[in-house]
């Protein structure tokens, strides 16, 4: 973050009236949080408070870290950079927290939502280090949804939820097995079962557990069929990439957004085009058969039980992506910044996000994990695969990672986080030499692997805590980070003005 943005972000903060007497506080703190942000808006280190915090980005839950560190060049010996946790204010460190979900951190999932999005548009068209040529391979938008597991609440293009002609009917626990309401939005019905008692709640469970395994069985289905249709064995002439993002349905069960890309075989560090013979047309009718037709047989949960044979649901959509400029036809192929944008904000989203407390379809799916783990220990069988998924009720038992990729569909996340530290201290570099610095010069060098480094950093850090001092501290960090969202939001907009004018 520059100093412009840090003051402006500060300024907004001191505007909201926070120095000024007769100030409310900030909104829903209580008097104590209240005193200990007038204490913090008040101390001697407040400007370096102030930076220290900006620098992680007003993260709402830090980790704090104590010790020093030295950067030296690797052929001369020579210190190029030193730095110690003692120089700062109260001398700690503060490090991100990292946090994915948009609940636990708003700064932090936000910065992982835009490293998801270069990532996942880099796989479509190219750039930061991935060659623009990937533009030219055929490209599938695939939604792979669980099944049904009993009939709930849904909100249908504004029509009827669950209508159904002829006389009115129940299910054998006298409930009704039609709904004529059209939902709205914010209907805490939708997601809800018509009837709890009818819902099958162990197989959602078991679906949700099984799912990484099911998307595992049905990429290696579809290479094996992609195979088959070229008459070869694909490594040798083509090789397929895919990223991924795991999204909660209102229902509490896991969809898979992904996106599907059939690469030529590899060549250097290259991509080779594409085999002719698959157009992305043919691609995206590929996946949705083999998505249909992909199971898993579950073993049973106690020794008396039965398999159960899991499938992908029935709607398997996809759609073919172009990789160039934005389409106005609303039906057309899907542009790389508008996948790149589902696929991101849906990888910052939680099962917590619909509030299981407060749901009790999901307070259930939760309970239910909890009782098939408790089951699967009493049976005590050492091989039973069912041992940890009470670690995993928390996540209505999805033990999948949220967004995952190929090895050779992208540039990683870990290569963006390494870029972005390097490009900050560039621009701490500049801002202490007074001058300043394009990064779109600097972009092979700042995505270079670890390798090339000719420094080599030493250093010795200990673990002091998570978060802020106190929960004043939290609350201006919290209000901060969401002005500069704002801050951000009208600098984006006003960008967009200059370019249409
Ligand atoms: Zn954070
Ligand atoms: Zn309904
Ligand atoms: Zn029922």
């Amino acid at each position: 973050m520059t100093r412009a943005k840090v003051s402006a972000v500060w300024d907004a903060v001191a505007d909201a009236g926070a120095l000024s007497p007769g100030w409310g506080g900030l909104p829903g703190t209580d008097a104590l949080t209240h005193a200990q942000v007038t204490e913090r808006l008040q101390s001697a280190d407040l400007e370096q408070w102030t930076s220290a915090a900006a620098r992680v980005g007003f993260c709402s839950s830090p980790v704090r870290l104590v010790g020093h560190s030295v950067a030296v060049n690797r052929t001369s010996g020579e210190v190029v950079r030193q730095y110690a946790s003692a120089d700062e204010p109260g001398g700690v460190t503060f490090l991100r927290c990292g946090n994915r979900r948009a609940d636990r951190c708003p700064s932090c999932s936000r910065l992982y939502a835009a490293d998801t999005f270069h990532l996942i548009r880099a796989g479509v068209a190219g750039g930061k280090g991935v060659p623009e040529s990937v533009a030219e391979n055929p490209l599938v938008f695939a939604t792979l949804t669980a099944p049904s597991f009993g009939a709930v609440h849904g909100r249908r293009a504004h029509r009827r939820c669950r209508p159904r002609a002829g006389p009115a009917a129940c299910c054998e626990h006298g409930r009704p097995t039609a709904c004529f309401e059209v939902h709205q939005l914010d209907d805490p019905q939708l997601g809800q079962p018509l009837c709890a008692d009818c819902y099958d709640y162990e197989s959602h469970v078991l679906w949700q557990w099984w799912a990484p395994e099911l998307w595992r069985r049905f990429t290696i289905a579809l290479k094996r069929r992609l195979a088959q249709l070229l008459g070869a064995d694909l490594g040798d002439i083509a090789s397929l990439q895919y990223a991924k993002v795991a999204e909660y349905q209102v229902r509490g069960a896991v969809h898979f957004h992904a996106l599907i890309r059939l690469d030529g075989p590899q060549a250097g560090d290259g991509f080779a085009p594409a085999p002719s013979e698959i157009t992305a047309g043919l691609l995206s009718e590929v996946v949705e058969q083999v998505a249909a037709e992909v199971t898993l047989a579950a073993a049973p949960v106690t020794p008396d039980g039965t398999t159960l044979v899991l499938a992908f649901g029935a709607q398997v959509d996809t759609r073919v992506v172009r990789a160039s400029r934005r389409t106005d036809d609303p039906d057309g192929p899907l542009s790389a910044e508008q996948v790149a944008g589902y696929l991101a904000k849906y990888a910052t989203k939680s099962a917590t996000d619909t509030e299981t407390r407060d749901n009790p379809h999901l307070r259930r799916l939760h309970a239910i994990a909890q009782r098939l783990a408790a089951q699967a220990g009493a049976a005590q069988d050492p091989n039973s695969p069912y041992l940890l998924l009470g670690r995993w009720a928390h996540t209505l038992g999805f033990r999948g990672h949220f967004s995952t990729k190929s090895r050779r569909y992208s540039v990683t996340l870990g290569r963006l986080r390494r870029a972005r530290q390097r490009a900050q201290i560039h621009i701490a570099t500049a801002a202490r030499a007074g001058t300043t610095v394009d990064l779109r010069d600097l972009e092979a060098e700042l995505l270079a692997d670890d390798t090339d480094e000719a420094t080599l950093v030493i250093g010795s850090w200990a673990y002091a805590g998570s978060g802020w001092a106190n929960a004043g501290e939290t609350a201006l960090a919290t209000a901060a980070a969401a002005r500069a969202r704002e801050y951000a939001r009208r600098r984006a907009c006003a960008r967009r003005e200059t370019q249409s004018a």
